[in-house]
C-alpha cells in the first residue's frame, strides 16, 4: 500500500510541476523518492542536487541528448513527409549558431545531421576553426546572415577557397554590389510583406529587400536560395503556412531570370513552450501542412519544388539546458502580505536577459530540492544586482515554490529552457560571474566551462595587478 501510495504521490507531484510532458519540452525530467529534481537519459538519471553539491550556483546544465534527439526528430519528420507526399525536394536543418556558440552544443547537432547559419564574421571564423581540424564532411552548407563587412566577406570567400559550400545572403543593394564578383551560390533575403502573430512583426523591418525590390532586381549571379525570417516565438501554424506561401510565389517570379534558383530558406521562429502553461503548435502537423503547401503551391505555379532549409535556433538550443540559483533568503512584500520576495544568487539582467528582451520571456521554475514540500509560498524572485528592475514577478502574478520551513537548510532554483541566447546576451552588471557550464552526457557530468573569477572580470576591466 505505502509504495503505491507514495507512486502515486510521486505521479501528482510531477504533474504539479509540469515534468513528463512531451508539449512542454519537460518529458526528460522528474522528481525522485526525496523530492528531488533528476532528469533521465535513457535509463541513466542525473539529480541535479549532485550537480549543486559539485558544482555550486549559479550553473547552467546542458543535456546534449535533448539537443540531439531533436535535431534528429525534426530531419525525420520533415525527410518522412517529404516521402509520403511525394515532395521532390530536399529538407535541410541549419543550426543557428547565434542561438548557442559553445562547442558543446554545436559539435552534437552537427554529428546528427545539422549544417549551419552564422549571423557574423566570428561565428563564421568558429567554423573555419572546425574546417581546419577536420571537424566536419566539406559537404556541410553553411548559409551566412547579417550586415557583410568587408572581413566577413573575405572570410566567405576564404572558405569558398577551401570547397565549402558557403552562401552568403544578400540584404540589400550594396551588398548586391559588393558580392558580384561572388564566384559561389548567393541566396536574396526578403522582408515579406505580410504580417504573422508573434514578436517580431514590426511594421518597418531593416532586414532583407522588400518585395517591390525584389520584384525589380532581374538576374542575380548564382542565385539559389531566398531567405525570409519572419518572426520568432511563432505560437501560431498559420504563421509559418502564409509567409511560405507568399515566398512560393516571389520564388517562382524570380526563377523567371534565375533558373537555378532551386531553395526555399524559411528562416528561424519556431516557438518554444517557456511557459509550460499551453499547449502550442504540434510539429508534426506543422511539417505536414509546410510539405502540402509548398507542393501544391508550386505546383499551381508550374515551379520545380524548391528544396526547403529550416534555421529554428531556440526550439533546438533552449529546452536541453537549465540554470540552477541558490535562494538566499525570503523577505516579506510590502503591502502584498500573501506573496514574498526569494533572493536569488543569480540575475534576471545577468543570466535570464531575455526577461526584458521585447519578447518577454515567461520562465517555469521549479526547485532542485523539496519539490515534495507540504507548503507553497507565493513569491516574487529578486535577482542580486543593485537594479530595480531586476526580479521576476510574473508580470505581476507570482511564482509558486516550496514555503521556507525552519528545518529547510537550502533550497535551489531552476529555470528551464535557458539554452539559447542567454549566455551571449548576460552581462557582468555590478560584476556578477557569469555562471560555470556543466554537460551531462552519457552518464558523466563534466564541468566545461568555470564560473567567472573575480580575478578574470577584474582582468576585463583592466585590473591586472599592478597598481601604477
Ligand atoms: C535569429 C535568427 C534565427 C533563429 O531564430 P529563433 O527565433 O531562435 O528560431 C534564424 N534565422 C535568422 C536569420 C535569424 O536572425
Amino acid at each position: 500500500m505505502a509504495n503505491k501510495k507514495t507512486k502515486k504521490q510521486s505521479k501528482n507531484l510531477k504533474k504539479f510541476w509540469k515534468l513528463g510532458e512531451d508539449e512542454f519540452n519537460t518529458q526528460y525530467f522528474d522528481v525522485n523518492a526525496n523530492g528531488e529534481l533528476v532528469v533521465k537519459e535513457g535509463y541513466y538519471q542525473y539529480n541535479i542536487m549532485d550537480i549543486v553539491k559539485r558544482y555550486g550556483t549559479v550553473t547552467e546544465v546542458f543535456f546534449p541528448f535533448i539537443l540531439e534527439n531533436r535535431v534528429r526528430d525534426l530531419i525525420e519528420l520533415f525527410n518522412a513527409y517529404i516521402k509520403i507526399l511525394n515532395y521532390k525536394g530536399k529538407f535541410y536543418y541549419h543550426y543557428v549558431m547565434k542561438s548557442n556558440q559553445s562547442r558543446e552544443f554545436v559539435l552534437p547537432a552537427i554529428a546528427e545531421g545539422a549544417h549551419i547559419e552564422v549571423s557574423s564574421a566570428n561565428e563564421l571564423s568558429l567554423v573555419k576553426k572546425m574546417l581546419e581540424q577536420d571537424k566536419f564532411n566539406r559537404k556541410i552548407r553553411v548559409t551566412c546572415n547579417g550586415p557583410k563587412t568587408d572581413q566577413y566577406i573575405s572570410l566567405i570567400e576564404e572558405l569558398r577557397g577551401k570547397g565549402l559550400l558557403i552562401i552568403p545572403i544578400i540584404e540589400n543593394s550594396g551588398e548586391l554590389e559588393r558580392l558580384k564578383k561572388f564566384k559561389g551560390e548567393v541566396g536574396l533575403r526578403v522582408n515579406l510583406d505580410l504580417k504573422v502573430d508573434a514578436h517580431w512583426d514590426k511594421k518597418y523591418n531593416h532586414f532583407g529587400f522588400d518585395e517591390d525590390e525584389l520584384a525589380k532586381i532581374g538576374k542575380v549571379r548564382n542565385l539559389s536560395m531566398l531567405h525570409y525570417h519572419i518572426s520568432t516565438q511563432n505560437e501560431k501554424i498559420e504563421g509559418f503556412i502564409k509567409p511560405l506561401k507568399r515566398a512560393i510565389e516571389l520564388y517562382a517570379k524570380l526563377k523567371q531570370h534565375n533558373p537555378n534558383l532551386d531553395t526555399i530558406n524559411f528562416g528561424g521562429g519556431m516557438a518554444v513552450p517557456y511557459e509550460k502553461r499551453k499547449k502550442l503548435i504540434s510539429v508534426k502537423n506543422l511539417v505536414n501542412q509546410m510539405i502540402k503547401v509548398a507542393k501544391k503551391e508550386s505546383d499551381k505555379l508550374g515551379v520545380k519544388h524548391p528544396n526547403l532549409v529550416c534555421e529554428w535556433g531556440s526550439y533546438f538550443t533552449a529546452p536541453s539546458q537549465i540554470t540552477i540559483f541558490k535562494i538566499l533568503g525570503e523577505k516579506a512584500i510590502f503591502k502584498k502580505a500573501d506573496t514574498k520576495w526569494y533572493f536569488i544568487d543569480g540575475s534576471f539582467i545577468s543570466h535570464l536577459t531575455d526577461t526584458w528582451s521585447p519578447v518577454h520571456h515567461k520562465w517555469h521554475f521549479v526547485t532542485a530540492n523539496h519539490l515534495n514540500a507540504r507548503r507553497l509560498q507565493k513569491v516574487w524572485l529578486a535577482g542580486s544586482t543593485c537594479d530595480s528592475d531586476d526580479r521576476y514577478t510574473s508580470s505581476g502574478n507570482y511564482v509558486l515554490l516550496p514555503k521556507f520551513t525552519e528545518e529547510m537548510t537550502d533550497l535551489y532554483l531552476v529555470a528551464f529552457d535557458t539554452g539559447s541566447y542567454q549566455y551571449t546576451l548576460g552581462n557582468n552588471h555590478c560584476l556578477l560571474s557569469k555562471p560555470a557550464l556543466v554537460v551531462c552526457q552519457n552518464g558523466a557530468v563534466k564541468l566545461s566551462r568555470k564560473r567567472q573569477t573575480a580575478e578574470e572580470i577584474g582582468k576585463l576591466f583592466g585590473w591586472n595587478g599592478e597598481h601604477k
